[in-house]
């Protein structure tokens, strides 16, 4: 059984906490790692999470601001230490290059790892392979920022019931398989007869933004979204001052866009309880959890 699960390296915003570290969210899916806006402290994190770094495949940075790419230089040593031998790809937005750059070189080592770089230079799909179908859309934060779609392919599924009726195994499989269709007593039976297409999971990771149609657009139909809330409604005024969303906000766009689940993160190092958040979006989206760190979430089928 293949792991299919989020955990929440940390969860802070700007400032972390002595509970709350800078944010990092790892996706463990399909094989692979997926992980998303490393702050400062992520190598250490995985450390109390139990989970050897090296089985990251794939890096996220949305943008720039220091909680969403400090950790990316150690991240990248580590798995140097670690001598993995998969590719890393790292996406990020293009107009930032210098700052990737930087936190890469940022200190002697010798690197050994194979870093494949994917500067987004424009929105819309930005990776297509045999595992996922990756967009990526500009969110609205001041800075270059860019908010994240993944889907999985949708899974071809066989009613075993009807197999089995119908005496379809081995060879007669293989053969369903590759042609889609074979004869039984003369009579012609299509894979479709047999199978139906489960569909692919979607997370959007939406990080560091006002509210803003992209937001909804990454949102649309996800089976689980990752959404930053850095304030509650008290401080409204400071969410639309600085750019970000509170928890009723990141939940209208849940709920506006038809996602299944909504996980709230980035929280202000002002607030020390989490239930406020959680009261205040479920008010409006009740499948809202709060991400706190070392929390983990199965990723959804
Ligand atoms: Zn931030
Ligand atoms: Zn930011």
């Amino acid at each position: 059984m293949t792991v299919r699960d989020l955990t929440i390296l940390g969860c802070s915003s700007q400032q972390p906490t002595r509970r709350r570290n800078h944010g990092a969210y790892l996706f463990r899916w399909n094989d692979e790692g997926l992980l998303f806006d490393p702050g400062e402290g992520t190598q250490r994190q995985f450390i109390y999470a139990n989970v050897a770094p090296t089985c990251v495949t794939r890096i996220f940075v949305s943008h720039f601001h220091g909680d969403h790419c400090l950790g990316l230089g150690s991240m990248l040593m580590r798995l140097n230490l670690d001598k993995v031998t998969h590719p890393i790809h790292c996406y990020y937005p293009a107009s930032e290059k210098k700052y990737f750059d930087r936190l890469r070189y940022g200190t002697i080592y010798r690197e050994n790892i194979n870093v494949v770089e994917h500067p987004v230079e424009e929105e819309g799909i930005v990776c297509k392979d045999d595992k996922f179908t990756i967009e990526a859309y500009y969110l609205d934060h001041g800075v270059t920022n860019l908010g994240w779609r993944i889907k999985e392919h949708d899974q071809r599924k066989f009613d075993k019931k009807k197999l089995v009726t119908l005496g379809i195994k081995g060879p007669l499989m293989q053969k369903l398989l590759s042609e889609g269709v074979i004869e039984i007593n003369g009579e012609k039976i299509l894979i479709d007869q047999v199978s139906y297409f489960r569909p692919g999971t979607i997370v959007a990771v939406v990080i560091d933004t006002k509210s803003c149609p992209n937001a909804f657009k990454l949102a649309e139909n996800a089976s689980l979204l990752l959404c930053e809330s850095t304030y509650l409604e008290s401080e409204k005024e400071l969410a639309r001052k600085y750019l970000h969303l509170t928890a009723k906000q990141a939940a209208e766009i849940a709920k506006q866009s038809g996602a299944k689940q909504l996980i709230l993160t980035h929280y202000s190092a002002r607030y020390a309880n989490l239930e406020p958040f959680v009261e205040q979006a479920r008010a409006i989206f009740p499948a809202t959890e709060a991400a706190d760190d070392f929390k983990i979430f199965p990723i959804p089928r």
